[in-house]
């Protein structure tokens, strides 16, 4: 229902005028504020004019339409009654062509902007344009009754003159600009604001690098600190432990029950120690990404059985077992098993530690999508509170215990376990309830992903027809390498292969003079292989030396194998074995003397060497640089060369290299005699080294068996 508020008739100019100070009047007593007072009175005027334009006259109507709120504005603006000519096609229906005309004009397209709607409609053939507004929110719902004093108020008010409309548009004009000015400096000041709050963003950013390269190197020094110190502690420790051995081998003389005694807790608190600094050394290494991932294959059983003899020792009292489950019929791994075999060791050592009763089960399964095997270690011990699970895979944690003051231990068996794992691609979780037990998990993938296969394909190198081919059965690089440099200007041409399986195929094209067979291939029965080549004629005939780190000769002569001898094997020591089971002419091998010649910048380091050669029979020589050593060496043609790494102003690594490159000692075999654990790269450095000797293993007992495989005899 809509009520008429106001009508006016559009005849002349002067009546555009009046309909836009109607529109303000009308709107005004709506209670439109001024702002849109103006925008209603323009968006009237300018069809207004349009209208009187097009159609030389017309009307204009203010109504309100609805009686409940929200009551709407409506102002048509009508054309004037069409001529009499064309009242013949006057229709109810719009003429759309014509009305999309009036649609298209400035007027009405300014006034759709202006107004909430503007319909151009066709009534009784007259086109008329319908502009709507919705009432203010504040505005009271008008009643008809008010509606018919509001009509007659504005009847009332006299229409202004031209002349006070420009004024009042010029008012409003002024009015907008004033308004579009704030706004221009409010835009200004937001912009100012966005442009601080970036620049605050960007500094931010800029501070936040800094500190995750300050933290960065924070940590790179805290590795580099852990690997130095560990290193600095070693060389005494392992001084401790070479003395403590001498006295206890009783080299020097006899002991006293007492003194033996103190001895051996001089050694054992040593050991403990050393330990400890293994472990940081570890972590720093993992953390500065310096490990080295070494994958074979690897069956778990064997793991296992490796794993019982090694932690036998570990079992002191009768009240707790230790049981291995069966582990046939699990996938043959493919990863590093020294890291896997340090995991589980370190969680069997804390399960037997925090064990006073029951049993101590290590089993291990495949996991349902058959892509890991998960080892558990299960113990019936005191148990972890679920608060404490959650850190002790941190570093230096341990829960306090009456059990805990009893056993000795770093609080880093965890901490290192987690990134073992994590470095072959697994996980390590705990589950367990207090007095009761704990189970201790790592899963690892079955096939570490970092790396290709181990071992190296039969095409390595290229056969040469001038000289014999001589098969090497070997899975470490470094030594078919090295077995290859061995063989350069003898009859022999190295073919290596990785693995027995590469061993049969490169077998199958040709026949070698010789072979020489790694006995701990990872994961294969080099032993089985053995004696099935002796058994078929067809290979029966070719010598097979066996080089290994397992002493069981008779066992390795009993299947067949025409020479044993213990790794590493010297070039001497190779030379001398093919020319005896091939009878190929070799050039001249060196006479042996058993002279050794220390090259050690720590007079302890020397101490312990000298006494346990001249105790084992040698001669020896010594020399507290790298200089000396080198004169010395060239000067007597010492048999060996004991040869520290880590010495100021020449290294052993440069050590080695000069004497490698220099033919008066080029023959010499050289043993690295070292505290440090060596990286791959370090290793690579000391490859021409025949054997590397850590100084914490230094005995009597240790070192003959180095000595006889470099075929060095001793002299009593
Ligand atoms: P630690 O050298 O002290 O054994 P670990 O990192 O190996 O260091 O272990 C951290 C702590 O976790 C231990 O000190 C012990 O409190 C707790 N813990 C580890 N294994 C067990 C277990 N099987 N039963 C109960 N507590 C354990």
């Amino acid at each position: 229902m809509s009520h008429l508020i106001a009508t006016l008739a559009l005849k002349y100019e002067d009546d555009v005028v009046a309909a836009r100070q109607r529109a303000r009047q009308v709107t005004r007593l709506l209670e439109f504020d001024e702002r849109d007072q103006t925008r209603i009175g323009t968006a009237v005027s300018e069809v207004a004019r349009q209208v009187l334009q097009s159609a030389k006259g017309g009307d204009v109507q203010f109504l309100l339409e609805g009686e409940t709120s929200p009551q709407v504005l409506q102002v048509c603006i009508a054309e004037r009654a069409a001529v009499p000519g064309k009242r013949a096609n006057r229709s109810k229906t719009p003429e759309p062509n014509h009305a999309r005309e009036l649609d298209r004009t400035d007027a009405v397209v300014a006034a759709h902007r202006l107004m909430d709607q503007c319909r151009v409609e066709w009534q009784e053939g007259r086109r008329s344009v319908r502009l709507t507004r919705i009432l203010p929110r504040r505005a009271p719902v008008f009643s008809p009754a008010q509606l018919k004093t509001l009509s007659e108020q504005l009847h009332d008010q006299p229409p202004q003159s031209p002349w006070d409309e420009v004024k009042q548009q010029n008012q409003e004009l002024l009015r907008a600009l004033e308004e579009l000015r704030l706004r221009q400096e409010e835009l200004v000041r937001v912009n100012q604001e966005l442009e601080d709050t970036n620049r605050g963003v960007v500094a931010l950013y800029a501070e936040l690098d800094e500190k995750a390269e300050h933290l960065r190197r924070a940590d790179d020094m805290k590795s580099r600190f852990l690997s130095n110190t560990s290193h600095e502690f070693r060389t005494p420790l392992n001084s401790i432990l070479g003395i403590s051995r001498l006295l206890l081998d009783r080299t020097d003389g006899d002991l006293t029950d007492e003194q033996d005694k103190q001895v051996h807790y001089i050694r054992k608190s040593a050991e403990e120690l050393l330990e400890t600094v293994n472990d940081l050394l570890d972590l720093a290494k993992i953390e500065a990404g310096k490990i080295d991932i070494i994958p074979s294959e690897f069956e778990v059983a064997t793991l296992f059985s490796a794993l019982r003899g090694m932690l036998k020792p570990l079992l002191v009292s009768n009240a707790v077992s230790l049981v291995f489950s069966d582990a046939s019929g699990l996938p043959t791994l493919y990863t590093d098993e020294r890291k896997v075999s340090q995991i589980l060791r370190n969680f069997i050592s804390n399960a037997l530690k925090f064990t006073e009763r029951g049993t101590v089960e290590v089993s291990a399964a495949s996991t349902p999508d058959g892509q890991a095997v998960e080892f558990t270690v299960t113990d019936t011990g005191i148990g972890i509170t679920e608060e404490d699970q959650a850190i002790i895979f941190e570093e230096f944690t341990q829960v306090d215990h009456p059990l805990q003051r009893g056993v000795k231990g770093t609080g880093l068996g965890l901490p290192l376990c987690r990134h073992l794992a994590m470095l072959l691609g697994g996980s390590v979780r705990v589950s367990s309830r207090v007095a009761q037990g704990s189970i201790f998990t790592a899963t690892i993938p079955i096939r570490y992903a970092g790396t290709e296969e181990a071992g190296g394909s039969v095409e390595e190198l290229l056969v040469d027809s001038e000289r014999v081919p001589l098969l090497i059965v070997e899975d470490e690089p470094e030594t078919r390498l090295l077995y290859a440099k061995y063989l350069r200007g003898t009859p022999f041409q190295p073919v290596a292969a990785g693995s027995i399986r590469q061993a049969r195929e490169m077998l199958r094209r040709q026949r070698p003079a010789a072979i020489v067979l790694d006995v701990v291939l990872p994961n294969e029965n080099s032993w089985a292989w053995l004696a099935e080549l002796k058994a078929d004629e067809r290979t029966s005939g070719i010598p097979i030396i066996v080089a290994t780190n397992v002493e069981d000769e008779r066992k390795g002569l009993a299947l067949g194998a025409d020479a044993y001898c213990m790794k590493p094997l010297d070039r001497t020591g190779l030379l001398k074995q093919l020319k005896e089971v091939t009878g190929h002419r070799m050039p001249g091998t060196p006479e042996e003397r058993p002279l050794v010649l220390v090259i050690d910048d720590q007079e302890a380091a020397r101490y312990v060497l000298r006494r346990l050669l001249k105790s084992g029979g040698y001669g020896i020589i010594e020399a507290a640089n790298g200089a000396d050593g080198l004169r010395v060496a060239a000067e007597r043609q010492p048999d060996l060369i004991m040869l520290d790494l880590a010495m100021p102003g020449m290294s052993g690594y440069e050590v080695l290299q000069r004497l490698k490159g220099d033919p008066r000692t080029d023959w010499i075999p050289v043993a690295i005699v070292t505290s440090q654990a060596m990286s791959e790269d370090q290793q690579r450095l000391v490859r021409d080294a025949q054997v590397v000797i850590t100084k914490d293993q230094l005995s009597l007992g240790r070192l003959m068996p180095v000595m006889s495989a470099l075929g060095i005899a001793k002299k009593v």
